[in-house]
């Protein structure tokens, strides 16, 4: 890994600068950066160079393929009214793409991603007007107005974008001209939207949680009152009463005041972000409270098991308590690489070490499902449930629809594939943390870490593990000052059983988190959590899922695909026997159950209760979810009813 230079700390800023998206000024842990964790080996490893050498280019080719891109040329060149290709918000993909390279090159140095960086930012920082002003689809020659549309012209969630990629810049030792561009377009920002300027916010939060970011990496205390400001103005009705209500937009009601994350999940968790975010800085426990408490009950009662957040298609929305269908679910990528921000900021801000396995939930059953084998693919929506096996997608073809049915290579709105490629670029930054007097290991990845506790002493760590494939964790401690310091190992929900071997003793280990202490250099700790496939049962208040079982197996899980299934078998006719454990089978698990075929009904499918026609014997692979549809197109259910 190049050893990457880190920004002194900005003048006037109290925040330390580290190579990671979020570095809040306090709270009860302390993120590591890119050159402080590496991830060597194993499942993030493999899709980090997946990011770097498939994802990053893919994304990079169909930016231009599809005119994105040279919307920036023609804003310098005076034609973009007549030529502009895209819908409103595609400018932000550009800068999604811009903040994964500049992870990338954080992560791995590389000299012609850098090249392939400067030449993107020259191509937008041309289209930037002289008072800040940056956007394709606005306030050029021909176009409506700027900030003529607040509700969906999305010219704020664009600039949150374009600020978090300079943040990734500035974080990893760039202070370059897409810093440049993202200050003039932040100050711009500042002038038009402060307190005696346009009393409005944008239909879709983004740039809250980004000028935070952007005020902690540059010292600039107007940007955190200009979040402020935008977090305090929601809730007051500035945007419209559309057809979904103004909860859509959580416009509804302040946030203070709101009780439940609700409307389009992706808007309700950026905004949860951002509002974190301020209140750390601002020292507001109430405003952190107020979201810790709507996002605690969201994880209790509108979440799906992959950890998938947002039940409704035609507003990309939660769902009321408990509406999570399988079949339905709506679980857009985004929303999990949201779901992951809000978790990590409150697991910073609280040492909640349960948040910790939010995060690895929603990275291996989301995130991870996303990106096709190959990296040139990608789900927008991750339902728990595929009925029919759909239709091969063209890889010439952008998708319309964002429910494509399989991975598409792009799609007119494509948010999810450059979300995914910022968040494997930056992955090792969520990997540990530190505190005063320890090292909490977060994520169980091959690799090392190296922590500065609170008197600057260095803790250096690892790791060697194949997890998820295996549940032995060993963590060698490589340096470690003589003063007493701890190791917290976080143990998952899940881990029933888990141990902790540290010289000798063997020692159960509970969630959430089991701490070492006095370890000194040499000394090796070895952690084992139990990888046996499990039923999982689900609340019988989820009616849609109420008499179905599914299996996990570690932070996986599992679903039956028909491709597994025996010749002339249906998936809709599979049921499993609970009573019999499921048996490992490689990473996935193999269930022993029934094959049931009902007589058919006549005419309608309500009436007598159905009869058992023909009842066949079956054992059923199940496979990684986050793996289905892989090999080519198939049904897939990951409740499975039982006999
Ligand atoms: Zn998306």
């Amino acid at each position: 890994m190049t050893p990457l230079t880190t920004s002194p700390r900005p003048a006037g800023s109290r925040h330390r600068q580290v190579a990671a998206p979020v570095a809040p000024g306090s709270g009860a842990l302390r993120p590591l950066g890119l050159d402080d964790v590496s991830i060597a080996g194993g499942f993030w490893a493999a899709r980090q160079r997946l990011n770097h050498d498939a994802i990053v280019p893919h994304i990079a080719s169909w930016l231009e393929r599809t005119g994105w891109l040279a919307n920036f040329d023609a804003v310098a060149a005076g034609t973009v009214a007549a030529t502009r290709r895209g819908r409103e918000f595609s400018d932000s993909e550009v800068y999604k793409l811009l903040e994964a390279m500049a992870w990338e090159i954080g992560r791995t140095g590389d000299e012609a991603l850098e090249t392939h960086l400067d030449a993107i930012v020259a191509r937008v920082a041309a289209a930037q007007h002289a008072d800040g002003y940056l956007n394709t689809r606005f306030g050029n020659p021909g176009q409506p107005a700027r900030y003529s549309q607040l509700d969906w012209g999305h010219e704020l969630y664009c600039y949150g974008h374009l600020f978090q990629a300079a943040v990734a810049r500035l974080r990893t030792g760039h202070r370059d001209r897409l810093v440049d561009v993202a200050v003039r377009a932040a100050d711009h920002v500042c002038a038009v939207f402060g307190p005696d300027g346009i009393q409005g916010v944008c239909g879709h939060p983004e740039i809250e949680p980004a000028l935070v970011e952007l005020y902690r990496a540059t010292g600039d205390e107007r940007y955190l009152a200009q979040a402020r400001l935008l977090l305090d103005r929601r809730g007051h009705h500035t945007l419209p009463d559309i057809e979904f209500g103004r909860g859509y937009f959580q416009d509804d009601v302040p946030i203070l005041e709101a009780t439940d994350l609700r409307g389009h999940a992706v808007r309700a968790l950026y905004l949860s972000a951002g509002a974190v975010d301020a209140a750390v800085e601002q020292d507001d426990p109430a405003l952190a409270d107020a979201v810790e408490g709507q996002y605690l009950r969201a994880l209790e009662r509108r979440t799906y098991l992959t950890g998938g957040m947002g039940s409704h298609h035609q507003d990309e929305a939660f769902g009321d308590d408990y509406e999570l269908p399988p079949d339905r679910a709506y679980c857009e990528t985004c929303a999990g690489v949201a779901s992951v921000m809000v978790a990590w900021r409150l697991l910073l801000r609280t040492a909640d070490l349960r948040y910790a396995d939010v995060i690895e939930r929603t990275l291996y059953n989301v995130v991870a499902a996303s990106p096709r084998e190959d990296g040139k693919a990608f789900f927008y929506t991750n339902p728990l449930q595929q009925r029919v096996a759909a239709q091969e997608t063209d890889p010439d073809a952008v998708s319309p629809r964002a429910h494509a049915q399989l991975r598409a290579p792009w799609f007119d709105v494509s948010c999810c594939p450059p979300n995914v490629a910022r968040t494997l670029a930056q992955l090792a930054t969520y990997v540990a943390t530190a505190s005063d007097d320890g090292v909490q290991l977060l994520q169980f990845v091959e690799g090392e870490v190296t922590a500065q506790l609170g008197d600057g002493a260095t803790v250096r760590l690892a790791v060697t593990t194949r997890y998820p494939d295996d549940g032995l964790v060993a963590v060698r401690v490589v340096e470690a000052p003589d003063r007493p310091w701890d190791l917290t190992l976080r143990i998952p929900a899940w881990a029933t059983g888990a141990t902790v071997e540290d010289g000798g003793k063997v020692a159960a280990a509970h969630a959430p988190g089991h701490v070492v202490s006095g370890l000194a250099a040499g000394d090796v700790v070895v952690l084992r959590l139990p990888l046996e496939p499990r039923w999982t049962h689900p609340d019988p208040r989820i009616d849609a899922v109420r008499g179905t079982v599914a299996v996990e197996r570690g932070p996986l899980v599992l679903c039956a695909e028909s491709v597994d299934l025996p010749d002339g078998v249906a998936l809709e006719t599979l049921c499993v026997d609970p009573m019999l454990p499921p048996q490992p089978d490689g990473d996935g698990a193999v269930v022993e159950g029934s094959s049931v075929r009902f007589a058919e009904p006549d005419r309608t499918p309500y009436g007598a209760p159905p009869i058992p026609r023909e009842v066949r014997s079956v054992e059923c692979r199940l496979v990684p979810y986050h793996r289905w549809a892989n090999r080519g197109p198939s049904a897939m259910r990951v409740w499975l009813p039982t006999t």
